[in-house]
């Protein structure tokens, strides 16, 4: 799972780089990435769907440093994006906007005008009240907004619930019984131009039956719309491909887009459709990882902790989660294991990043907290006033700064005193 990692002399390296060398040089916390993690994970689904209308979005919510989005633009990545915010980046990047969707419930107009103007491939519209007021935007630019609308298959994806999205209750997509009448609805509208179909139910999934069961949802429904005179140019299947934290067994990125098309391929509804996907943690989560330094062990008489200088600000998924990650030292130490909680100074109960933990670890060591390229810079926060980590891009023997460790002063440098 973590190939681009190895103990070298007993020292974890990232690549040919020693992680001992890394944290003295930028300091911790300190995030880590491998740009070959990164490049082969999208060439894993880039070469499984070689041959077909296919297009390979990456969802940049999941790590959107400019560096790893460039790589992905480089090698031919489509984008998913959430936000105005994350078109900005997207561009920024050199992200081609032809090749970017635009996902999320909320999207205000000035979000709408801005990806208009660019000319995004396509808007996915999770509401009636949205495409609306999509229409009416695009109508007042005198343009038509490619949109696909985003439904909700009602399929359970077996993961947590915070990162289910696929079932009735959630507030993502479009009910699947309602999609085909807010479709004719849809093609009434002036501003509106109807391109394609997408459903996204989750992430973190580790199966693959509740994927095949969302496509043949979708597929029914586009045998639908075939009848009703409403033809589509793409089908997107969303991402949500889970990973190996701990001892997941997801299906291979190549195995699921294999089984995909091996299913689409069973609908004719679906014939000569492009397909685009949307993953996000599939191709970075396994590629990152976070180095943190302990600062003290501490006993109770329950526990034993190891209070490191990384916490829930810097990595959010263990105390939002309750997610596991898998925490190694750095450097291999003899003597015996004991149980720890690894907690940050955080304030707060919740700040932990693992939990009864078996290590031979002292005061001052370094511990790499794996899997942490997916959702982990992007959801940190300055909880604490804490200026969040460097990130570093490790690149065989090549070590980059893709970004610089925040400084206190910037923390507060928006804020403003009030008079008298
Ligand atoms: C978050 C998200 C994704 C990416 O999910 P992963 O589990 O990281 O692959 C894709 N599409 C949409 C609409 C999302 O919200």
């Amino acid at each position: 799972m973590n190939d681009w990692l190895s103990d070298r002399n007993g020292t974890l390296h990232a690549e040919s780089v020693s992680l001992d060398s890394l944290a003295r040089q930028y300091g911790t916390p300190l995030y880590v990435y491998s740009r070959s993690a990164i490049e082969s994970a999208y060439a894993e689904f880039a070469q499984a769907a070689a041959g077909r209308k296919v297009l390979v979005c990456y969802a940049l919510k999941a790590n959107s440093n400019i560096a790893v989005i460039d790589l992905l633009a480089r090698a031919g990545a489509g984008f998913d994006i959430v936000s105005g915010g994350e078109l900005h980046r997207a561009l920024a990047a050199g992200a081609d906007p032809s090749k970017v969707v635009f996902s999320g419930v909320g999207k205000n107009e000035a979000e709408m005008r801005l990806a208009l103007e660019h000319g995004v491939r396509c808007f996915n519209v999770e509401s009636e009240p949205e495409l609306l007021r999509l229409s009416g935007v695009a109508a007042a630019m005198g343009t038509r907004a490619p949109v696909s609308l985003r439904v909700n298959p009602d399929v359970d994806a077996g993961t947590h619930p915070y990162i289910s999205t696929g079932l009735k209750q959630n507030k993502f997509g479009i009910a699947h019984d309602r999609a085909l009448d807010v479709y004719r609805q849809a093609s009434t509208l002036p501003g509106l131009k109807l391109v394609g179909i997408d459903c996204h139910i989750g992430s973190q999934i580790t199966e693959l039956a509740p994927f095949l069961a969302a496509l043949d949802k979708v597929a029914e429904l586009v045998t639908q719309l075939t009848d009703a005179g409403i033809q589509l140019e793409h089908l997107d299947l969303g991402g949500g491909l889970g990973i190996c934290y701990d001892d997941e067994t997801p299906p291979a990125r190549s195995v699921m887009l294999s089984a995909l098309f091996s299913r689409i391929d069973t609908h004719p509804a679906l014939a000569g459709l492009e397909v685009l996907f949307e993953f996000g943690r599939s191709i970075v989560g396994n590629a990152g990882l976070l180095l943190t330094r302990v600062e003290y062990l501490k006993s109770s008489p329950e526990k034993r902790f190891a209070i490191v200088d990384a916490a829930m600000n810097d990595l959010m998924r263990p105390a939002l989660y309750e997610a596991f990650h898998r925490i190694v030292p750095v450097l291999v130490r003899q003597g015996e294991a004991e149980l720890f909680d690894i907690v940050g100074p955080v304030c707060e109960s919740g700040d932990w990043l693992g939990r009864d933990r078996r290590l031979t670890v002292q005061e001052g060591d370094l511990l790499a907290v794996l899997s942490a390229g997916a959702y982990g810079m992007a959801m940190s926060s300055n909880y604490n006033t804490r200026p969040r980590p460097a990130e570093i891009m490790v690149d065989d023997g090549q070590v980059y700064l893709i970004r610089e460790r925040e400084n206190v002063e910037a923390l507060y440098a928006l804020e403003h005193r009030i008079p008298g």
